[in-house]
């Protein structure tokens, strides 16, 4: 078996800027909202056990997951925080969720059935946030069904009513519809303030882009994604730190004369004479196929053009006139080199998507290594 380390592609973890972006984000927070790290996907893509100690050692309260699952993995590694499951859960899951004390999401009957059964026959009081669908169109209950329906049966039941909560679907672009999506939220809490209910004591609905913009939406708890991993959560946020840097290294060197064609397809023949350096990444690491003839690299801080198809494991770049490079040294794929850099937005834009689907999309075959200077997060 090869070695992913000698191979030479890794991911390069900064939690020390996790931390930073951990206290950016509660800078923006008023001191009664507390800040929920969103850490589902392996904490997306960046090694869910590491960023999870960095983000609690910052001041995190609350971790967000999307499974039963990756909640579970995080208890087996000693987090004890309080962690929500932001995802739906099946009745396996739901079993799952409450022998790891874990915080479950509730907006169907099937759930609230296997809650009621796994609470009882573990012996143990399930925590559930109701979630309402204000406008993502995705899953929630309806605003109308919270009062009419939801607050008899968390009222009638041996399970303890943590939190309220609901999503927005346009955070990062439409302030009118998010500003709709809060005052549909507003009106629920307003309809159980009429039923003389009790509200549960965690009320959220902001993510990233909402942290940083709506202070409206804050509430008590707010749920921060992207923005812990240094991407904008929406176009002209401020600039929060840089965590992951991707490297791969050159394997192969050459001369090409103009006119020779390059990988798959031959999508680039040579306009000219030029060097040509082979790179060990490829699609199969999450180096995205879309990058083709679009993304460049930084080899000793210069910009070098993807030429020609990505391969499976191998890309081919285009080294600048004049500089030389050999085989062993470090490209850059993401991240600063010198006083070039590349950003996850810039890899999004060469792939037609979006930087969550770029950071989540790097393969378990990329070995992420951990760096911080300080040691402080062991004891969490
Ligand atoms: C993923 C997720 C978030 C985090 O969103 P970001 O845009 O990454 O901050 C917040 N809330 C829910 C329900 C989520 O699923």
């Amino acid at each position: 078996m090869i070695s992913a380390y000698a191979r030479g592609t890794q991911a390069l973890i900064d939690l020390d800027a996790v931390r930073r972006n951990v206290e950016f984000f509660q800078s923006m927070l008023s001191p009664n909202t507390a800040l929920m790290a969103v850490v589902k996907a392996d904490a997306y893509g960046h090694g869910v056990v590491p960023v999870a100690r960095a983000v609690l050692a910052a001041g995190a309260q609350w971790l967000g997951v999307a499974a039963a699952e990756e909640g579970e993995e995080l208890r087996a590694a000693g987090v004890s925080a309080p962690i929500l499951i932001l995802g739906a859960s099946s009745a396996e899951q739901v079993r799952i969720a409450l022998q790891s004390q874990l915080d479950l999401t509730l907006f169907d009957r099937d759930t609230w059935d296997a809650v009621q059964h796994w609470g009882s026959v573990l012996k143990v009081r399930p925590r559930v946030h109701l979630k309402v669908d204000t406008g993502m169109g995705r899953v929630g209950v309806q605003p109308q069904e919270v009062a009419v329906e939801w607050l008899d049966r968390l009222a009638e039941s041996n399970v303890t009513w943590q939190g309220l909560m609901s999503h927005l679907a346009t955070s990062d672009s439409d302030e009118q519809y998010t500003q709709e999506q809060l005052s549909r939220f507003l009106d629920v809490i307003e309809q159980i303030r009429q039923r003389q209910v009790a509200l549960p004591p965690t009320i959220h609905l902001a993510n990233s882009a909402a942290a940083l913009r709506f202070p409206g939406t804050h509430f008590n708890l707010v749920r921060v994604g992207i923005g812990l991993y240094g991407g904008r959560p929406y176009a002209g946020s401020p600039r929060l730190w840089p965590v992951m840097q991707w490297v791969s290294r050159v394997t192969l060197v050459k001369q090409v004369p103009a006119g020779t064609s390059i990988g798959y397809g031959r999508t680039y023949v040579a306009p000219a004479d030029c060097t040509v350096a082979t790179l060990a990444v490829g699609y199969a690491d999450g180096y995205r196929r879309a990058f083709s003839n679009r993304a460049a690299v930084l080899i000793k801080g210069a910009r070098c053009p993807v030429v020609g198809r990505v391969s499976m494991d191998q890309i081919t770049v285009v080294v600048p006139q004049g500089m030389s490079v050999s085989v062993g040294d470090q490209a850059v794929l993401l991240g600063e080199d010198g006083t070039e850099h590349i950003l996850v937005e810039d890899l999004a834009v060469w792939a037609d998507t979006i930087s969550y689907e770029i950071l989540t999309g790097i393969s378990a075959r990329v070995p992420r290594l951990h760096l911080a200077k300080s040691t402080e997060m062991d004891r969490i």
